[in-house]
């Protein structure tokens, strides 16, 4: 059974999530930890519940999803796990992040990667990995079927689609991700997107406007 806790951080509200099971393993995925309270935050949690981080997972690399990367990594010897593609992103963060008033010292670059199909474990848990692209090259979701969830990045959101406007946005890849990689889920599978609050498969199928 996977344990799921959301932080909501930084100024652009991101969930961040701790998954954990009864092993006490850990992943954590967008740690968006900014300040030294954010971080504290993150770290009390894991202290207190006694979890061993042994995952760290970006679900792609827009400088809100990896503000945290550093502190996740210096402080449980973690390397980023992310999808090659993305490689525009964690090259450019630094000026990506004063575009938006944020500095950024040094910037955890991942160095496990991941492709479409693989699947992630820790614990007893399984994580399978689809690629999504047309928000941004690089991005992925992550599928449990076991507990029937998907986090889902910034590709789908209540009521909502992930911007296109971006370097490497492409409205109609977007499309293409959301029908053949997300809406080939069961109704039941439960959304966690990057920002905002969960929804299902089967209410954004039904209800999202966005969808072509
Ligand atoms: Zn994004
Ligand atoms: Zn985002």
């Amino acid at each position: 059974m996977i344990n799921l806790n959301i932080f909501v951080f930084n100024s652009f509200a991101v969930n961040s999530f701790v998954l954990y099971d009864d092993t006490g393993e850990c992943a954590i995925i967008d740690p968006g930890c900014h300040t030294e309270e954010e971080k504290n935050d993150l770290r009390s949690f894991i202290t207190q519940n006694h979890l061993k981080p042994v995952a760290l997972i970006n679900t792609h690399f827009h400088v809100d999803h990896i503000l945290g990367n550093q502190f996740v990594c210096s402080t449980y010897n973690l390397k980023p796990t992310g999808h090659v593609a993305g490689k525009f992103f964690w090259e450019t963060a630094r000026e990506f992040g004063s575009v938006f008033n944020i500095s950024l010292d040094e910037i955890a670059k991942p160095e496990i990667f991941v492709a479409d199909g693989d699947v992630i474990r820790f614990g007893k848990a399984e994580l399978e990995v689809r690629y999504t692209p047309g928000h941004a090259d690089g991005s992925i979701c992550l599928v449990c079927h076991d507990q029937k969830f998907v986090i889902a990045g910034d590709v789908l959101f209540y009521g909502s689609i992930g911007r296109t406007d971006l370097p490497t946005g492409n409205f109609d890849t977007l499309m293409d991700s959301i029908h053949q990689k997300l809406f080939v889920l069961e109704n039941d599978y439960t959304v966690y997107p990057g920002h905002g609050p969960k929804t299902s498969i089967g209410f954004e199928r039904l209800n999202n406007p966005f969808i072509q």
